[in-house]
C-alpha cells in the first residue's frame, strides 16, 4: 500500500543496511486482526487434541524450513549457536504446553457449599491476543506467549521487532504449509507505530521490551480495558556470599552476564561480593573474562556475538564513560570495538562503582560486570534491592540453604540459587515481575496459559428454584 513506510534493517556483523521491511499501517493491521478474529471461533471449537496436533505439524514444517530460518536469524543477530538454539527451542515449547494443556483446560463439574448448587467453570479463550517482541531473541520472544495462547484456543497476531524482522519470511513459508494454523496465527511487520495499531486491534497484549515502551503499551491497554502482560527490563543483581568458592562463583557470574553478549533481560548486571573473598573473586573473574573470545571473524569460533542494536552500543559506552569519570576502574574490555563494520565489546569487569552511577542503576544490556564488595549480608540485600527493577536475581553460597536464606529477601520475581539466570533454562515455576520489570500474570508455569482464558461460571440449580415467597416479610418476623 502506498502509505506503508519502508524501514531499513541493519546487519550487525557488517553494519550494512541490507534488508527492508514495509511497516504495516493501521488498515493493514486492522485487516490482519479481522482475518484472524474470523477464524478464531472454529479454532477454539476444535478439540484440544486437534489443536495440539496442528501445532505439532507446524513444528515439523518449521524444521523443513530450518535452513532459511537460521540464515535469517544469523543475519539479524550475528550469532549462530544462539540462533540454532532458538529454532530447536520451538519444538520443546510446543511439547511442554501440549503436556500441560489437558489439565489446564479441563472443565470438571464441581459441587459447592450451597445446597443444591453445583458448577462448572467454562474456560473461554480471549479471541485475539497480540504479541509485541524485542530484538534480543527474535524468534523465541515472538512465539513464547503465542504458543500457549494458541493451545488455549486464541488467535494470535505478532509484531516482531523492526530491528530483527527477517525470520518472519521463512517462518511464514512454514506456516503456509499448515493452513489450520495459518488461519489463526499472523505476523505484521513494523516499528512502534505498527505496535500502537496492534494494541488498538487485539483483546489482550503480551509485550516484551523496555520499561519506557511497556509503560506506553500498559496505558494504551488500560484505555481499552484489555489485559496487558508486560515483560520488561532488568538490572539483575548477584550476591556472592563469603562461603562461596571464588573461582566457581566467578565462572558462574561471567557466564550469567555475558551469555548472548549480555543482551538478555535476565543477565547479571551487578555483582556484590563478600569482602572476605572479594580479591580472589575479582582476580578469577578478570582472568576468565579475558579468555572469552568474540565470534569474529569466524562465526563458528569464540563465545559472543556483536551488539545487535547500534544504539545499545552507545548506551553501554556512555554508562562506562560516566562510571570511569566517577572514579571506577575498568579491568578488562571496556571498549566498543569495530570489526568488519559491526560493533563488539569484550566482557568488561568494573570496580570502584557506586549506586550514584548509571552503570549500577540503568539497564546496560551488554557483557558488563560491575563488582562491589559488601561487609554484611544485610548490606548485600539492601544493595541488591536498591533498584527500580525486579526481574530476577541470584545468590551464590557454600550451601543451597544459605543461598536460599538470602534469596528469600531479594525483591525479584525469580532468584537463582547457586547459579545465575536460571530462568533462561527453566520454565515450570510461576514468577511475577516485581517493580518496573513488568505487570500481569506469570509467563512461566501454569499461569502462562491460564491468563489467556476468561472464566465463565455455569451455575447449576439442582433443586427447585426459589420463588418470591422466599422473600415474604412474614418469614422474617421476630
Ligand atoms: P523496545 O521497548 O524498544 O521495543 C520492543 C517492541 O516494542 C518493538 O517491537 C517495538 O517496535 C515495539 N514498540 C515501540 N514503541 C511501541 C509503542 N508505542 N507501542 C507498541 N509497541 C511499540 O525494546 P527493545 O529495545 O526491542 O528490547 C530490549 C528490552 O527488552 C530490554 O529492556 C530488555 O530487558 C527487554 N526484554 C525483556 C524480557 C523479559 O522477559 N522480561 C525479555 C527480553 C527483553
Amino acid at each position: 500500500m502506498s502509505h506503508e513506510r519502508l524501514l531499513d534493517v541493519r546487519n550487525p556483523r557488517t553494519g550494512e543496511n541490507d534488508y527492508r521491511i514495509a511497516a504495516a499501517g493501521d488498515e493493514t493491521v486492522a485487516a490482519a486482526a479481522q482475518r484472524l478474529r474470523a477464524a478464531q471461533p472454529a479454532w477454539a471449537a476444535r478439540p484440544l487434541d486437534e489443536r495440539l496436533s496442528v501445532l505439532d505439524e507446524w513444528v515439523a514444517a518449521v524444521s523443513r524450513h530450518r535452513e532459511g530460518l537460521l540464515e535469517a536469524l544469523v543475519a539479524d543477530t550475528g550469532r549462530h549457536f544462539v540462533s540454532s538454539a532458538e529454532i530447536a527451542g520451538l519444538g520443546g515449547t510446543v511439547a511442554r504446553w501440549s503436556r500441560l494443556a489437558p489439565e489446564l483446560l479441563a472443565e470438571p463439574l464441581r459441587s459447592s457449599a450451597v445446597p443444591g448448587i453445583s458448577y462448572r467453570t467454562r474456560l473461554v479463550p480471549i479471541p485475539l491476543v497480540g504479541a509485541i517482541s524485542p530484538w534480543n531473541f527474535p524468534l523465541t520472544l515472538s512465539l513464547i506467549d503465542a504458543i500457549p495462547a494458541l493451545a488455549a484456543g486464541c488467535a494470535v497476531l505478532v509484531k516482531p521487532s523492526e530491528v530483527t524482522p527477517r525470520f518472519v519470511a521463512p517462518l511464514s513459508e512454514a506456516l503456509a504449509e499448515v493452513p489450520a494454523l495459518d488461519a489463526v496465527l499472523g505476523f505484521v511487520q513494523g516499528d512502534g507505530a505498527t505496535g500502537v495499531a496492534l494494541v488498538d486491534n487485539v483483546d489482550a497484549v503480551c509485550f516484551t521490551g523496555s520499561v519506557a515502551t511497556g509503560r506506553k503499551v500498559g496505558v494504551a491497554a488500560a484505555e481499552r480495558f484489555i489485559p496487558a502482560f508486560l515483560e520488561l527490563g532488568g538490572k539483575d543483581p548477584m550476591v556472592v556470599l563469603a562461603s562461596a568458592e571464588p573461582k566457581q562463583a566467578a565462572a558462574t557470574a561471567l557466564r550469567a552476564s555475558v551469555t548472548a553478549t549480555g543482551q538478555a533481560c535476565q543477565s547479571i548486571e551487578r555483582v556484590y561480593v563478600a569482602r572476605e573473598i572479594f580479591e580472589p573473586f575479582l582476580a578469577e573473574l578478570v582472568t576468565a573474562a579475558r579468555r572469552v573470545e568474540l565470534n569474529w571473524p569466524d562465526i563458528h569460533e569464540g563465545h559472543i556475538g556483536p551488539l545487535i542494536f547500534e544504539r545499545q552500543a552507545q548506551i553501554i559506552r556512555v554508562q562506562l564513560e560516566d562510571a570511569v569519570a566517577g572514579g571506577a576502574t575498568v579491568h578488562c574490555g571496556g571498549e566498543i570495538e569495530t570489526h568488519g563494520g559491526g560493533l563488539w565489546i569484550r566482557p568488561t569487569v568494573v570496580t570502584g562503582v557506586d549506586h550514584g552511577m548509571a552503570l549500577m542503576r540503568e539497564e546496560t544490556f551488554g557483557p558488563v560486570l560491575p563488582v562491589m564488595p559488601f561487609d554484611t549480608v544485610e548490606e548485600a540485600v539492601a544493595l541488591a534491592n536498591d533498584t527500580e527493577f525486579g526481574l530476577s536475581a541470584a545468590v551464590l553460597a557454600g550451601s543451597l540453604d544459605e543461598a536460599e536464606a538470602v534469596g528469600r529477601h531479594l525483591e525479584a520475581g525469580a532468584v537463582s540459587l547457586n547459579d545465575g539466570a536460571l530462568t533462561s533454562r527453566f520454565y515450570e515455576a510461576e514468577k511475577d515481575s516485581f517493580k518496573y520489570s513488568g505487570l500481569g500474570g506469570s509467563r512461566m508455569g501454569p499461569a502462562g496459559l491460564r491468563r489467556f482464558l476468561r472464566r465463565r461460571a455455569l451455575i447449576r440449580q439442582e433443586n427447585e428454584p426459589a420463588t418470591i415467597e422466599a422473600l415474604a416479610e412474614r418469614l422474617g418476623r421476630p
